[in-house]
């Protein structure tokens, strides 16, 4: 029989570039270096043209993680300058490469135990410490400790790659279930699905429910079927399942939706600024006119429909009509005057 002991490296990827903490890793050899990228959050690398170098020199991404020096220490570097671009630093096609070539060299150890994917279930995608309560994840799925996201946050520390996390409204609290006895033996693995068990390792599929956060395996979603959190039995849509860590479809499709959300926020703010301020305008009629109606009390019956406001009608017994009307700029339709304080439009017209 064939001997297939896997051989493993251990890994250091330096993200000094990034801004962000090295992840120790462990790698089998016989993989490609590109592998070692999937220990980062998808966003990251999407937004970012890089290259990856051992001991100063260029490594391929193709090259197996056996080929690298005894140090063991990979630097990611990113190419272009933070937030610069068509400074002749790099080009589209350069990060198309990069990318594509990453995820071609992904397919072939699709079966494999996969050290770098279980990162990311088991360790904060910022900061690299173990994920803990209280955990967040952003609006498209990966998952951080909160206090090292809103730190961040704070003094402005994001990575480009995580500006799509704006503020507060984009984390979203997820209740992570722990595994019994996992602190205790020292497992890298502490979370489990609340209802079938099964390890929050990157093997199996999990989602958060954004109501409630609570964190189900989607075998437990498809296994009971119920329209109620299987853990608080609050109720939730299709839309309240947040795939984590999903895959690039999953993930494209949170963005989709996260951008959509955003525009509907934004529509919604412009036009409340719309209603406010015509509003206020029909506010201030109303004002004129109830306080003419009040003045009018005695005549209120005869004007039961007051379907178009006609300050001459509203006249308080003592006023000469045509000078109170005159208050109101609509009364003279020939010539709506506009001065430096006000915006002469006829009542009803605006
Ligand atoms: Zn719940």
């Amino acid at each position: 029989m064939e001997k297939r002991a896997t051989t493993t490296r251990a890994v250091v990827l330096r993200l000094d570039d990034l801004s962000l903490p090295p992840r120790r890793l462990t790698v089998p050899s016989r993989l490609p270096v590109s592998h070692l990228l999937r220990a980062l959050p998808q966003p990251l690398l999407e937004s970012s043209s890089f290259y990856l170098t051992a001991d100063g020199r260029p490594l391929l991404l193709s090259a197996p993680v056996a080929s690298l020096p005894p140090s063991g220490s990979v630097q990611l570097r990113l190419r272009a300058l933070r937030g610069g671009g068509g400074d002749g630093g790099a080009t589209g096609a350069e990060s198309r490469d990069c990318y594509l070539s990453m995820y071609l060299a992904k397919k072939p150890d699709k079966a494999d135990p996969n050290e770098a994917r279980l990162s990311r279930f088991t360790c904060c995608a910022l900061s690299g410490e173990p994920l803990a309560a209280p955990a967040v994840a952003d609006r498209l799925g990966n998952l951080f400790n909160k206090e090292a996201l809103v730190e961040a946050l704070l003094h402005k520390r994001l990575p480009k790659a995580l500006s799509h996390i704006r503020g507060l409204k984009d984390m979203i609290p997820i209740h992570l279930h722990p595994k019994p006895d996992a602190d205790a033996a020292g497992e890298e693995v502490r979370f489990q699905c609340p209802v079938t068990g099964l390890d929050f390792n990157g093997k199996y599929q999990f989602l958060a429910l954004r109501k409630c956060g609570h964190v189900l395996s989607v075998k437990a979603l498809k296994e009971v079927k119920t329209s109620a959190c299987l853990v608080c039995h609050k109720e939730f849509d299709e839309a309240d399942k947040m795939p984590l860590n999903g895959t690039e479809d999953e993930v494209a499709a949170l963005r989709l939706r996260m951008e959509e959300e955003r525009g509907k926020v934004k529509e919604k703010k412009e036009k409340k600024v719309g209603n406010g301020l015509s509003g206020s305008k029909h506010a201030a009629a109303a004002v004129m006119a109830g306080g003419a109606e009040k003045l009018e009390n005695g005549k209120k019956g005869e004007a039961p429909s007051l379907k178009r406001f006609k300050a001459g009608d509203h006249a308080p017994a003592y006023a000469n009509k045509e000078v109170y009307a005159s208050i109101f700029t609509s009364s003279k339709k020939s010539d709506f005057k506009e001065t430096y304080s006000c915006r002469s439009l006829p009542l009803g017209r605006n």
